[in-house]
């Protein structure tokens, strides 16, 4: 019969569930009990295994670029920090860079956020079209002002690998993972008492961390809590172009449109319009999308892909937040022991080591200790002040 009780329950066992629990359980302070209550064992459906699994420093607001660089230091000693009994898992990072490429309209936010990521200490240099076009030969920069490139530190990785890596550490260092569907929350007086399972379990609490990804809206919901977090379907293109383009990085053009290496080949994918753009129910691949907007778009910046081959692709689930594309992190106020990390908006899997890290420091020593991350909180969302991020991809 499963435990009845944990010190913390969190609901959803994916990149930030396992995260904060191989935070919590790394924490020499804490001697509490962790358990990670995750619904689907085979992780096929969850964000994490459905990213394209990059890191960038080229955020715009500090809070993102200081996420993404401990990310960065995360990655680097990783094999390290989650060994195993001698087994050290390899997060496979790729320091490949981003380049962002900006038009002359987006040159100068282009270079706003270029002086605020250098001084947060991110490795980015800004290129002029003749750099952009002596580095890259392949690339058409006629219509380009410049470009924004990570010579350390941004790149990608394998997410899957990453996840795994951190929910193996986390379990060697204590924490229990149950295979069940968190579906309601006991509560008092602002207080969640138990959490309830569908097989009609039900486990005491002390605090309870809602990582449930797209899952998440409708856990807050449970406890009348409206979480502007809703599912988008964002597609991964997988092609072959019979050119190679050496040196490419993952490369951002001015439309949004991104591309980068992948094996033998390339990944590649855009957002779709805004209103085009349903609460996503399925995972079937946008392939018109790929035809009318992603080709053409990506044949225009580099020549050599009018010849590319499409293969396997997928499509996985943003949890996108509404109100305004960033992370929403802490508690609510209207109840002191149910804490959030939600609305990850295409950018949660660098994030995760930071995110991870924050939710352990604000159940250990209820407030952030290394970075300050509380502009981040339900405060913003309740009071209608937006903290808008502009690089979203
Ligand atoms: C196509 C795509 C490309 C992306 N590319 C990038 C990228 O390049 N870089 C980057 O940083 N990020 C990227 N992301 C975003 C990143 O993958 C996510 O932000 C991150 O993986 C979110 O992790 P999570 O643990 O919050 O959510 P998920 O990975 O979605 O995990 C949530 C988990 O909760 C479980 N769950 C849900 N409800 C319940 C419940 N009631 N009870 C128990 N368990 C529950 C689910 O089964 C799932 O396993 C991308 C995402 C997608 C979809």
């Amino acid at each position: 019969m499963t435990q009845q009780h944990f010190d913390v329950v969190i609901a959803g066992g994916a990149a930030i569930g396992s995260a904060a629990a191989y935070f919590l359980t790394a924490d020499a302070g804490f001697s509490g009990s962790v358990a990670v209550i995750e619904a689907d064992a085979s992780y096929q459906f969850c964000a994490t295994a459905l990213s394209a699994a990059s890191i960038r420093h080229q955020f715009s607001t500090p809070e993102n670029i200081r996420m993404s660089l401990f990310g960065t230091q995360f990655l680097r000693r990783f094999s390290q920090n989650m060994a195993v009994d001698g087994d050290c898992p390899d997060p496979a990072f790729h320091e490949g860079g981003y380049l962002f490429l900006a038009s002359a309209s987006g040159l100068q936010t282009l270079h706003n956020n270029h002086q605020l990521q250098s001084s947060l200490g991110a490795d980015i240099a800004l290129l002029n079209p003749a750099q952009l076009q002596t580095r890259y030969p392949w690339l058409n920069t006629s219509d380009l002002a410049g470009g924004a490139l990570g010579l350390s530190g941004e790149g990608w990785l394998d997410a899957y690998g990453m996840m795994q890596g951190m929910r193996r550490k986390a379990i060697a260092q204590g924490a229990s993972y149950l295979h069940n569907k968190v579906t309601g929350l006991d509560h008092t007086a602002g207080h969640v008492t138990a959490v309830r399972l569908a097989d009609g379990e039900r486990i005491h609490c002390g605090a309870l961390i809602n990582a449930a990804g797209t899952g998440a809206t409708a856990l807050a919901a449970t406890v009348d809590i409206d979480l502007p977090v809703h599912a988008r379907k964002r597609s991964v293109f997988y092609v072959q172009c019979p050119q190679p383009l050496p040196g490419c990085p993952m490369v951002i053009d001015p439309s949004g449109a991104y591309f980068r290496p992948e094996g033998q080949g390339f990944i590649m994918g855009i957002s779709p319009p805004a209103d085009q753009d349903p609460d996503a129910t399925d995972f079937d691949v946008q392939h018109a999308l790929f035809d009318e907007v992603l080709w053409p778009t990506l044949a225009a910046r580099v020549p050599a892909f009018e010849a590319l081959r499409c293969g396997r692709s997928w499509a996985g689930h943003y949890d996108m937040n509404l109100f305004d594309q960033n992370l929403i992190l802490g508690l609510h106020p209207a109840m002191d022991n149910l804490y959030f990390a939600n609305g990850l908006s295409g950018h949660g899997m660098q994030q995760a080591p930071a995110i991870g890290r924050a939710l352990s420091e604000l159940i250990i020593t209820g407030k952030f200790q290394t970075l300050d991350l509380s502009r981040l909180g339900w405060e913003r969302i309740l009071h209608h002040q937006p903290m808008i991020e502009h690089n979203i991809v």
